[in-house]
């Protein structure tokens, strides 16, 4: 038996985007192995969300209980490494989304299991199949192999197309909880959402970033991205300066985006920031240095003071409207 059991997502009443691509992932190991997909979705008052998961034809395995209500990976990962010896899963995946970096790494170390992160794609077949991920900000992809009987993983989901509807929805399977909630040494403490009318910024199919060159006024940058109905995104040092949320950088140690278009503004290009963008279809940069090697990844480049050209842009794509 060579299952593979995929760690769903949801918020707000609705699976996430990302735990569909997380599913493709799992379907390609699947092919690859000769096993099942599987899919275990914890929470509390979970309602239609398990059918809305099976209409992927996956098999979903449902832990509804109180005390699954928040994502603690605490009392996620004893529930989520039974499950997986339950089932005989020999691969255990999720998307790399900060619920996927905290749940996982627990789960493996329950299942004395060997972890790749940040997965781009897969090699080999059978029990060896491996995993291509990024080192070295995405300088150097390894092909790991993993050596221990059970694996887990998790996937950027930009790397993935997500998983389509099948013809037939998969059986549906309830799974006993039995953790104590007072021996737990976490709680939840509390929750707040960033709330924002533009698009999600690993889910925009366009996303304005702006840097250091615009020296803390984004207004250009936001009303481009607003023209063009895109998210906003912002280089570590726009970041770490205290202009805008960190929940906007982009690059190695912020979000790792992939939209079709990526307009770059006052931003230099370093390698940390073009692991989180250099994935995108098309790369449009606007630096006033002709030298900035962000030209070098840039499909197209404007040599120009963003403060003037984003303006005129702007103004372009209102008048197109
Ligand atoms: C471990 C580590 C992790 C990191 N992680 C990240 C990360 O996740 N994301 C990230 O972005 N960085 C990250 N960094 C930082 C990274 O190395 C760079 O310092 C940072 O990306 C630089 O940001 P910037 O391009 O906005 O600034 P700069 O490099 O200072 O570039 C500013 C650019 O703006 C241009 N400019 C100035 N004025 C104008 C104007 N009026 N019009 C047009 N252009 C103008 C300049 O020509 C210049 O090219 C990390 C660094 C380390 C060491």
């Amino acid at each position: 038996m060579s299952n593979v059991l995929i760690v769903a997502e949801h918020g707000a009443g609705a699976i996430r985007k990302a735990t569909l691509h997380a599913l493709a992932a799992g379907q390609e190991i699947a092919r690859r192995t000769g096993g099942q997909v599987h899919a275990a979705l914890l929470g509390k008052g979970l309602g239609p969300l398990a059918a809305d998961l099976a209409a992927y034809g996956v098999e979903v395995h449902v832990a509804d209980a109180p005390v699954l209500e928040r994502p603690l990976a605490e009392a996620f990962a004893p529930v989520l490494a039974d499950l997986a010896k339950a089932i005989g899963a020999t691969h255990v995946g999720a998307a790399a989304t900060a619920f996927g970096k905290d749940v996982l790494p627990r789960v493996a170390a329950r299942l004395e299991a060997g972890m790749a992160t940040e997965v781009l794609g897969f090699g080999g077949d059978g029990a060896n199949v491996t995993f291509r991920r990024p080192m070295w900000a995405g300088n150097v992809l390894a092909e790991v192999e993993i050596a221990t009987a059970v694996k887990v993983f998790t996937v950027r989901t930009t790397e993935f197309a997500p998983a389509q509807r099948a013809a037939a929805p998969g059986a549906v399977h309830a799974v006993a909880v039995s953790i104590d909630p007072a021996a737990l040494r976490t709680r939840h403490a509390g929750f707040r959402e960033v709330k924002s009318e533009r698009p999600e910024l690993t889910e925009a199919r366009v996303v304005v970033a702006g840097g250091r060159g615009t020296k803390g006024d984004f207004a250009p940058i936001e009303a481009l991205a607003d023209a063009l109905g895109a998210a906003v995104g912002a280089s570590r040092a726009a970041v770490d300066a205290g202009w805008v949320p960190n929940d906007w950088q982009v690059g190695q140690t912020g979000k790792v985006v992939a939209p079709e278009l990526y307009v770059a503004a006052g931003i230099s290009g370093a390698i940390q920031h073009l692991a989180g963008m250099k994935g995108s279809k098309v790369i449009v940069a606007v630096n006033k240095d002709p030298d900035a090697p962000i030209f070098q990844f840039a499909d197209y480049g404007l040599v120009a003071d963003l403060f003037q050209a984003l303006p005129a842009l702007t103004a372009k794509v209102k008048a197109e409207k």
